[in-house]
């Protein structure tokens, strides 16, 4: 695609026909309303090979989301949305922005056409993105402009002047930007976008489930592949080298994290890999995880064991967690509260007199984020709903000896819930 750039007009992007939508939302001589203060703008033409190109992906960035997230944010009595790169940007757009000090920011008001404003510099790379299929203009700014005043005259135009008295800001918002749109828009109360977007996100498409499924199936391989693995006499630093390299051939466009928890290391949910030298008859936590091109992260837990000296009490701790995991996983239904997925697997381990040791809630909701709403823990009377995918992984640590945990990726359908991960959740003995 070659772009061709006129200063203080447009920048086209040549080679087809030339698209409008953005025009059809904001007439005017540049594309959209006058903006009286800030920045230059850069209204972007966006040309058919663009919206092309991003065909593949319509299903999974379906064009009637801004409607939907316009009505909510209306409904929780904000004004509009400000989003900056992360995942509700990428959600309501499909662009995968990088998040850099140069502000992006998805103005959507409640009520009047939205607006994507980005540096000019990544205007062909806003423009090659499903973003240009939606009714939104693509507004660009110049180095030496103030994108913060750009994004509050939106605003306030789109409000026709009036001043806006509560907006909502992404969550991952960095806090340096947070305060200079507050600084630019000083009548409007800031309120997490995630009151609005998370109710939305929680739910996912089919297409999303087909996103998550592909990425469950790749991390799957990646665990696969190590079972044929000797890891004894090995660190856990490199074998989460190897392991990062799989997840990568596996099918990933990013290593969102590699926990290699061996002997006491497995105690620590959060343990990374370290230095440690994997010995015979340790228990081995694997918890991988990463995002695939199309953004939907995967996440899995197995436990593995080197050689077929079991620690003492491990096995029984093992048959405990097993149960707990598959228990849980089978109170998944529509209309049931996500708390009570919590308490299959707490109960169960509770019962054995493990409860002690299973020091975090059961799972976490996972899409365009590794980690999201729906919690699932004691308190969160939401009901599951079809669509909903989340984390089902009850953990048993024992501090200084060893842990274990078991995690797969649930979605919950019409009839009962589905595992994404098909992987065996039985303890396996590697090559010790
Ligand atoms: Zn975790
Ligand atoms: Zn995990
Ligand atoms: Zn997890």
């Amino acid at each position: 695609m070659e772009i061709t750039t006129f200063y203080d007009q447009w920048v086209i992007l040549t080679g087809g026909m030339v698209a409008i939508n953005c025009w059809l939302v904001t007439p005017g001589p540049f594309g959209g309303p006058a903006v009286s203060e800030g920045a230059t703008r850069l209204p972007v033409v966006t040309a058919t090979d663009a919206a092309e190109e991003s065909c593949a992906a319509e299903s999974l960035y379906p064009v009637d989301r801004l409607a939907r997230a316009r009505t909510a944010a209306a409904g929780a009595g904000l004004d509009g949305l400000l989003l900056t790169p992360g995942a509700d940007l990428r959600y309501l757009t499909g662009y995968d922005a990088p998040p850099l000090e140069r502000l992006t920011c998805l103005v959507l008001p409640s009520d009047g056409p939205g607006a994507l404003v980005v540096p000019e510099l990544e205007l062909p790379r806003a423009a090659a993105s499903p973003a240009t299929d939606l009714a939104v203009d693509i507004v660009g700014w110049r180095e030496t402009d103030d994108p913060f005043a750009l994004v509050a005259g939106l605003l306030r135009d789109a409000l026709d002047g009036g001043k806006p008295a509560a907006v909502g800001i992404a969550d991952r918002m960095w806090a340096v930007q947070a305060m200079r749109l507050a600084a630019a828009l000083p009548s409007a109360r800031q309120v997490p976008a995630s009151t609005v977007l998370g109710p939305l996100r929680m739910r996912k498409s089919a297409a999303e489930v087909d996103a998550l499924r592909r990425a469950a199936t790749a991390i799957d391989r990646v665990h696969e592949q190590l079972r044929g693995w000797r890891l004894v006499g090995r660190t856990e630093l490199e074998v989460a080298r190897d392991i990062a390299d799989a997840i990568l051939a596996e099918g990933h466009s990013r290593v969102n994290f590699v926990i290699v928890g061996s002997g006491p290391n497995g105690a620590s949910p959060h343990h990374e890999a370290s230095p440690r030298v994997i010995e015979h008859g340790d228990a081995v936590v694997v918890d991988i995880g990463g995002t695939t091109a199309e953004g939907y992260c995967s996440d899995s837990t197995r436990t593995y064991l080197v050689g077929d000296d079991v620690p003492t009490g491990f096995a029984d701790l093992y048959a405990v967690l097993h149960e707990a995991q598959l228990a849980a996983c089978a109170v998944v239904q529509p209309g049931v509260p996500v708390e009570t997925v919590d308490a299959a697997a707490r109960d169960l381990i509770t019962a054995a007199g493990y409860g002690e040791l299973f020091v975090h809630r059961t799972g976490h909701g996972i899409g365009l984020e590794e980690h999201e709403q729906p919690w699932v823990v004691a308190g969160n009377a939401e009901p599951l709903a079809p669509g909903m995918t989340f984390s089902v992984e009850p953990g048993i640590y024992l501090p200084g000896r060893y842990g274990a945990r078991i995690e797969d990726i649930v979605v919950c359908i019409e009839t009962g819930g589905e595992r994404l991960n098909a992987l065996d959740r039985n303890l396996v003995p590697l090559e010790g």
